[in-house]
């Protein structure tokens, strides 16, 4: 990726896949309000929208993608599993549910969205066939540390494409980024801004003036300095708008490295560390 972007650059999966760097996320996003939220992210330039099944919302994106009149296939569309589907059969079933609420008949990236003990393995099987019979263009993991992609590394001969974690400079993964990075599997950031925690941390804030930037547009900013896909989330359209001012400066390298000490472990979802 480099510090050479703009808002259509994408990055080649591992299978020769290219997704966009930046995208939005649709967490807590619902009905008539999502799908208004996503149409104006697509008419402002977004390709890439991030959902899950658990998150009640594939209908709504699907609804918005069709109503921007966009080629399908000008837009990457993510959607992950959720933990009551794992298993094979069960993973089959649910990646045909997920199509049909999204109204489309292939997801762009498929996620196992979290590491679930003991059926993870057996829904990578299922990931796979998924792959192979074109119901998706590539598949990947969600929260999986280390270990976790020790396992499928060992296992199967289908690497990830993705590992979609949350990662922020409050929450520099490095040993899991460098991880992914020998690998060939793409790292995304998840929760990019801290779900909004730190953009009033007087630090960032620091940074942002000196860039004349906003502290949301610094966060994205470095994880791309990373060459991490992003999906900040956002439901009014002045901070959609905001979160793509991220194209026209570059991080120095030594504020790059002060924003890697705001490290401080911050979760501000769930922690996989301790799953087995
Ligand atoms: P986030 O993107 O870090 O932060 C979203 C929050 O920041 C919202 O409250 C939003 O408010 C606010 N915001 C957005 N842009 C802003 C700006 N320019 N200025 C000020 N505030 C701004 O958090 P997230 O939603 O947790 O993460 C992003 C996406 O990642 C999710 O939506 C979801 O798609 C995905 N995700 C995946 C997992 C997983 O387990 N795989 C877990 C969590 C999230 P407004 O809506 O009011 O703009």
């Amino acid at each position: 990726m480099g510090n050479d972007l703009d808002f259509s650059t994408r990055v080649k999966l591992n299978n020769g896949v290219e997704m966009p760097v930046l995208g939005l996320g649709t967490w807590e996003m619902h009905g008539k309000n999502a799908q208004k939220s996503i149409l104006y992210a697509l008419e402002i330039g977004y390709r890439l929208i991030d959902t899950a099944a658990i998150y009640r919302n594939e209908k709504d994106v699907g609804k918005a993608i069709r109503k921007s009149g966009i080629p399908r296939d000008e837009i990457f569309i993510t959607t992950k599993r959720w933990n009551a589907d794992h298993g094979y059969k069960s993973a089959i079933a649910a990646c045909e549910r997920s199509l049909r609420r999204l109204g489309t008949s292939y997801i762009d990236l498929y996620l196992i969205h979290w590491p679930v003990e003991g059926l993870r393995n057996r829904t990578w099987e299922a990931m796979e066939a998924l792959l192979n019979k074109g119901r998706c263009r590539a598949i990947g993991v969600s929260n999986y540390m280390v270990r976790h992609l020790k396992e499928v590394l060992d296992f199967s001969s289908t690497i990830p494409a993705v590992n979609q974690v949350e990662f922020s400079p409050y929450l520099y993964q490095k040993g899991l980024l460098d991880f992914c990075q020998a690998h060939g599997v793409q790292l995304e950031a998840y929760s990019p801004l801290t779900r909004a925690a730190k953009l009033d941390d007087p630090g960032l804030i620091s940074i942002a003036e000196k860039y004349s930037k906003s502290t949301a547009q610094i966060l994205i900013r470095w994880v791309l300095q990373k060459n991490i896909v992003t999906i900040p989330k956002s439901s009014k359209e002045e901070h959609t708008r905001d979160n793509t001012g991220v194209f026209d400066f570059v991080i120095s390298p030594e504020d790059s490295q002060a924003m890697d000490s705001l490290d401080e472990n911050l979760r501000t979802w769930w922690d996989p560390s301790e799953v087995e």
